[in-house]
């Protein structure tokens, strides 16, 4: 098995790039660059992208996770960008319902909080309008009497009602993986651990090539391509340093944090969406099991990799929980696991980070180095239309002047069942597979509903799967994990259970039951070296103590 995604392709991929220089070159495998990359191969250019990191490791798995018009920026009067993205909602989930899910929000009213009753209605009609929002996913308002049935254990004290409206959840990393992944099959070249080091200059002075440094094996890559874009979120003016001094308008940075809770601590039927005693606004959303929650919006000074959650942050949060749901008792113990992240906004002066806009930019530098940055998640298809409709116009290549955005109707990987209306269908034909299989109903509904139609490509290593030698993971664990090394580049257990899966921040336990396991299959499968494998750990074991250290700690 193994196509152009096979972890075991990488130096085969980065060969390729050096000897065939492609047409668009893209620095980042977050959500921007795997957007731009679907896009642009979509309409016929020849594409490359590389990932310093694992692809998502950077803000693209660190967000929460909802595909949202961003009902706050009303606040801000972004009309425009609400409208904008606020339209995206349901394109990306249609694109791939196997990714993202509707899902119910309550947004409480209190006499003493930061929006009234007539506000919130204004605001979510204005939002169903902009948006665009389908009939039966309209806001409804709700009397307390209706807001204490849904969620009883709110605070009544000054309770005036709530507004319910439809947002999409979805799984950042799944998401990209997804694009990525759709890019690939149609012809793109990707690959992660693959870091840009420096740009090579022409007599003009226009980049001729980009230095690549392969993370594992330490080799060096000189790539040309027609065009360079630099699509690095939060390090975008670190990449852009290496071009020129960075002068302008320029990122500002501010970080994001999130808790996850077992839903016994917190078990709300309802994603909430709720005022803080500071008046910034906090998330908590269930998925299956859990329910997570943030985010605050803390202007940063400089950008950390590995960025954690201080115990202040997460105390700032329980505190928050326990001053809307009274009946709740809290504690650090409660915490299974954490994550922050940085927001890569453009800079402007005079402005917090939480007053910044959303809006996403494009630089053009005299080199011809391209850089964008800005947006959501939500919003990355219309980013990448942006930029490519660009480089449409720039290009010399006569067979691509009138090409258009393809992406507005090509599901991505994964999403071949005919859009949501289908996807349950799809799920219950994939169980009956599955059983045949051999696999338990519910083994095989977890692999269809993380996988989509991706499924049966899953299905096919179940033989693989048997033999390997391990005794705590199930077959249909091994058939994902062996999916996921042959065709979503898995390398090291942390791409593995911290993007692919979700396991680490949703399911520590399960992790640290079979982390052994994990090893010793991707040990076998890529026939590491002790110091790879060494590297390999040092990296989980700093996972596990950065996702899991409310836990640790005390
Ligand atoms: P990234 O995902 O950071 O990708 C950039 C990549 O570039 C990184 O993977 C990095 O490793 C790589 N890179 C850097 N330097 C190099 C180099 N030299 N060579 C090669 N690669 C390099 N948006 C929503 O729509 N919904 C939400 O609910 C939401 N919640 C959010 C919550 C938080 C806390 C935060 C921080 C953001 C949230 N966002 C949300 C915004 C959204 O997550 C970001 O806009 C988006 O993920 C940015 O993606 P990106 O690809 O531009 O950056």
């Amino acid at each position: 098995m193994g196509g152009l995604f096979s972890g075991t392709k990488r130096t085969e991929i980065l060969q390729s790039l050096m000897d065939h220089p492609v047409d668009i070159l893209i620095i980042g495998g977050g959500i921007t660059g795997a957007g731009i990359a679907l896009d642009a191969v979509s309409r016929g250019f020849s594409v490359g992208l590389v990932e310093m990191q694992d692809f998502a490791a950077g803000t693209s798995s660190r967000s929460t996770k909802l595909i949202h018009g961003g009902l706050r920026y009303l606040q801000q009067y972004e009309i425009a960008l609400v409208k904008e993205i606020g339209r995206e909602r349901e394109i990306v989930y249609e694109l791939g319902p196997h990714v993202t899910s509707p899902e119910t929000m309550l947004l409480p009213i209190y006499q003493d909080g930061s929006m009234g009753r007539l506000a919130v209605s204004l605001g979510l009609k204005l939002y169903d309008y902009l948006a665009g929002v389908r009939k039966a996913e309209r806001h409804k308002m709700l009397s307390a009497a209706e807001t204490l049935q849904l969620l009883p254990m709110l605070s009544k004290d000054k309770l005036l009602g709530a507004g319910r409206y439809v947002e999409y959840r979805t799984d950042d990393a799944r998401l990209t993986i997804e694009v990525l992944k759709e890019a690939v099959y149609r012809g793109a070249k990707a690959v992660n651990y693959a870091k840009v080091t420096a740009f090579i200059y022409d007599d003009h002075n226009s980049i001729q090539a980009v230095q690549v440094q392969d993370v594992l094996s330490k080799q060096v890559y000189l790539l040309e391509a027609g065009t360079y874009i630099n699509a690095t979120g939060p390090w975008l003016d670190t990449v852009r340093s290496l071009d020129q001094p960075v002068q302008g308008k320029c990122l500002q940075l501010s970080k994001g944090i999130h808790i996850v809770l077992d839903r016994s601590a917190l078990p709300l039927a309802h994603a909430v969406y709720f005022d803080a005693p500071d008046q910034r606004m906090i998330f908590a959303i269930p998925r299956d099991q859990k329910i997570y929650l943030g985010t605050t919006d803390t202007a940063a000074s400089g950008i950390d990799i590995d960025p954690r959650v201080t115990e202040a942050e997460q105390t700032y949060l329980l505190a928050a929980v326990m001053r809307i749901f009274p009946k709740i008792k809290l504690c650090k113990s409660d915490i299974e696991s954490c994550y922050a992240g940085f927001r890569p906004l453009i800079g402007e002066v005079g402005k917090g980070t939480a007053g910044l806009s959303r809006h996403d930019e494009i630089w053009l530098a005299p080199s011809g180095l391209m850089s964008i940055a800005g947006g959501k998640l939500t919003g990355y298809r219309k980013m990448a239309e942006r930029i490519v409709d660009q480089l449409v116009h720039a290009s010399k290549r006569t067979d691509l002047a009138h090409s258009r955005c393809q992406t507005k109707r090509l599901p991505i990987s994964g999403g071949l069942f005919g859009g949501s209306k289908q996807f349950e269908t799809y799920v219950s034909a994939q169980i009956k597979n599955g059983i045949a299989l051999g696999l338990t109903g519910s083994e095989a509904e977890m692999l269809a509903r993380l996988f989509g139609s991706n499924v049966e490509k899953v299905y096919r290593y179940k033989g693989a799967a048997e033999h390997l030698e391990q005794s705590k993971m199930s077959i249909a664990e091994n058939m994902m994990l062996l999916y996921c090394l042959e065709e979503e580049m898995v390398i090291s257990p942390v791409d593995f259970l911290r993007r692919r899966t979700g396991r680490l921040l949703f399911d520590a336990p399960w992790v640290l039951r079979v982390k052994e396991d994990i090893f010793k299959t991707m040990s076998a499968h890529y026939a590491w070296s002790t110091e790879l494998e060494n590297w390999f750990r040092l990296q989980l074991y700093k996972e596990i103590e950065i996702v899991t250290e409310a836990l640790s700690a005390d």
